[in-house]
């Protein structure tokens, strides 16, 4: 994929860029404004008001909608961010998605707002994000393992990476059995298993696991997985996910309530 390059102006203290990125979440501020907060490549997620972007007559209204992935032309003054343009490239919020499709994509908001970088690049989220969506919404992937693979990857870059390389006490580098400890996030072998958040896993769950925190981007979602393993993967990344950052998803609690 092609990066553009960050493009700036400076006029007095304000500042004008262009990104583009995901709009994760809005809000409607009185009849005709809107703030956003949007997963941009460039500067991680900011939030920004959208001057009138509810009017019918604004080209903003539905690029600044969520789920809306578009091309932004900012204006920063001090701590407030105000978008001047925007151009939606696609809409992931389509009228007609099912609602586990919908559900799943407002978690995934979710997990870039708790953990997205603020004011930094955030070129690596916004790919896996994008990706993720337009696995999704393409329902080619059950949405287990691509939900699986999601909060997997998105606990790897924002500094929560597993050890999965070998038994955390003896080495041992695969057996039948193993144990992945969702607190420690390490892996144990049948006789150096230790702790309570320990969870059994076979080798097909434990290779799983292994190529979404090891491989690159373009292979993240290219592998095989029994549909017995993939709900068991799911129900391991969600556990890790959710104690490693302690944050309580409640659009996880909604979309778990609907499938
Ligand atoms: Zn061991």
């Amino acid at each position: 994929m092609l990066i553009p390059a960050i493009r700036t102006t400076i006029l007095g203290d304000k500042m004008g860029f262009s990104t583009d990125g995901l709009v994760i979440k809005e809000m409607n501020i009185g009849d005709n404004d809107r703030l956003v907060t949007i997963m941009t490549r460039d500067y991680g997620v900011i939030k920004a008001f959208a001057v009138g972007a509810k009017s019918i007559k604004s080209r903003r209204g539905s690029a600044t909608g969520l789920l809306s992935y578009s091309d932004f032309d900012i204006d920063k003054k001090g701590d407030t961010y105000k978008i001047r343009e925007a151009t939606v490239n696609r809409m992931f919020f389509g009228a007609g998605s099912d609602i586990d499709v919908l559900a799943l994509s407002q978690y995934l908001c979710e997990l870039c707002l708790v953990l997205g970088p603020y004011d930094e690049n955030g070129e690596e989220f916004l790919r896996l994000i994008l990706n993720s969506l337009h696995f999704i919404t393409e329902k080619k992937r059950p949405l287990a393992l691509i939900k699986a693979i999601t909060e997997l990857r998105i606990a790897s870059i924002s500094g929560y990476t597993p050890n999965l390389v070998a038994c955390d006490g003896c080495g041992e580098f695969e057996a039948d059995v193993m144990y992945f400890n969702t607190y420690e996030g390490v892996l144990y072998c049948e006789n150096c298993r230790k702790g309570e958040y320990c969870k059994e896993i076979n080798p097909a769950v434990l290779k799983a696991m292994r190529h979404i925190v090891y491989s690159k981007l373009e292979s993240l979602y290219s592998f095989e997985i029994p549909e017995r393993e993939t709900k068991i993967l799911s129900d391991i990344t969600e556990k890790y996910i959710t104690l490693q950052t302690e944050h309580k998803f409640t659009t996880l609690d909604f979309y778990n309530s609907i499938i």
